[in-house]
């Protein structure tokens, strides 16, 4: 397996970065967040993702809906600057701006769009995280995907969307231990990033991010704490965004993913019991605060 030749086999914990309470200077140099979202009446995850970007210090984002779904979006965001984002040229068009630094593609974007607009960002080979819609729609058909993806992209699969890209490192994870040496989180998510050429965050109860050089996170869940709330709707939507705004403030695929993970988790414990999805960012500034 390419992953057992690695040029770096490390495995450390996620956690907090020196970097995540530095500011200074103009917006745009904390970054320009594009989140894509799909039609009229199923925008809510990607509003939660373009909500986390913001919060965890991307210097502006943009949501690009579809003309149809202007009005609805319109009518339920401030900060977030909102764009009528019709089709694969449009896309291409407002990609022409340099400072669009950070594209993220998935969370309520829809299937036919995703398999339309995933292959002209990643074109653009900037940060580009891919995950739900953006992963489901090359179900059966990975190679579509993995053709066009880079070492700036990151994937962030749930078991299930692993499994639709992945499936024999699907079931060999699922597969019984006395059917040969065991077969790890760590291990699929190594292989599947060998495979993919990029970054690959795999959730779960405990988080695991790889590289294609086998560099590896783990961000895991601590004892009884709150992270089993995060076993929530529209939950991965906002790790989505957070990992979309640190990739717009130019921190690498593997710190972007495993800073991510870990402050989208931290941000959970801190809440605790009852949390829902929208809790998640506004939560972010209590973690930001006590990281010295
Ligand atoms: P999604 O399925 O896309 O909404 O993502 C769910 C998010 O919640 C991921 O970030 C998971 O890592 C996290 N998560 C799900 N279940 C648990 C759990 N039992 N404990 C901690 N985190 C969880
Ligand atoms: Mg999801």
């Amino acid at each position: 397996e390419p992953w057992q030749r690695l040029a770096d086999d490390s495995v450390l914990p996620a956690g907090p970065d020196a970097r995540l309470q530095k500011r200074g200077g103009h917006k745009y140099d904390h970054g320009h967040a594009l989140i894509l979202g799909g039609g009229a009446g199923r925008g809510g995850a990607a509003r939660l993702a373009a909500r986390a970007a913001l919060r965890s210090g991307a210097g502006l984002v943009t949501l690009g809906v579809p003309p149809e779904a202007l009005p609805e979006n319109a009518a339920r965001l401030d900060a977030v600057m909102l764009a009528p984002l019709a089709d694969a040229q449009a896309l291409e068009q407002a990609l022409r701006d340099s400072r669009l630094n950070a594209i993220c593609l998935g969370p309520a974007l829809g299937l036919e769009r995703a398999r339309e607009l995933v292959p002209v960002a990643l074109a653009a080979g900037r940060a580009t995280l891919l995950d739900a819609d953006a992963l489901s729609a090359f179900a059966g058909l990975p190679d579509a995907l993995f053709s066009h993806l880079h070492e700036r992209a990151v994937l962030t699969p749930h078991e299930g969307e692993f499994a639709r890209l992945f499936p024999d490192l699907a079931q060999r994870l699922a597969a019984p231990a006395e059917r040969g040496p065991a077969f790890s989180r760590l291990d699929a998510a190594r292989m599947a990033a060998a495979r993919a050429g990029c970054t690959v965050l795999l959730k779960g109860p405990d988080t695991v991010i790889a590289t294609p050089r086998g560099q590896a996170r783990i961000a895991a869940a601590v004892g009884e704490d709150a992270a089993p709330w995060l076993a929530t709707a529209g939950s991965g939507d906002v790790l989505a965004g957070i990992v979309t705004g640190l990739l717009a403030r130019s921190f690498a695929p593997l710190d972007a993913a495993a800073t991510g993970a870990w402050l989208h988790a931290e941000a959970a414990r801190r809440f605790g019991p009852g949390l829902i999805a929208e809790d998640l960012p506004e939560i972010l500034p209590q973690v930001f605060r006590r990281l010295d």
